[in-house]
């Protein structure tokens, strides 16, 4: 498969792709989400220490734990994919991708067609 694909100026295909972008990109959007989550993550505590009421204090205090790593957890996972496909697409289409490993050259999908 990626076979098809061969250096530009020496013809290798002994290729190997960098994914810089979409390695930023997975880490800033699990940082970016888990920290936007925030938010999400105190309403779910107040949720959780709401319902954990009424097994008393030490439900409401598990409760609210429970409610903020939960919110934390879905929101570092969501932005982690984001900030994965958003990579990959610069990866594709702005960073040159790809690079030989007979010659070093650099070059992106693109230039290929
Ligand atoms: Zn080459």
């Amino acid at each position: 498969m990626t076979h098809s694909l061969s250096c530009p100026r020496c013809g290798s295909q002994h290729l190997t792709t960098r994914d810089y972008a979409r390695k930023a990109g997975r880490a800033v959007g699990t940082v970016a989400g888990a920290a936007g989550s925030a938010a999400a993550a105190l309403g779910g505590a107040e949720a959780g220490a709401t319902l954990g009421m009424i097994a008393g204090p030490v439900g409401s205090i598990f409760g609210g734990l429970a409610g903020a790593l939960m919110g934390a957890l879905l929101g570092g996972a969501a932005g982690c994919a984001a900030g994965s496909a958003v990579g990959e697409q610069i990866d594709t289409h702005v960073l040159d991708n790809f690079e030989c490993n007979a010659c070093g050259c650099a070059f992106s999908q693109q230039h290929l067609s």
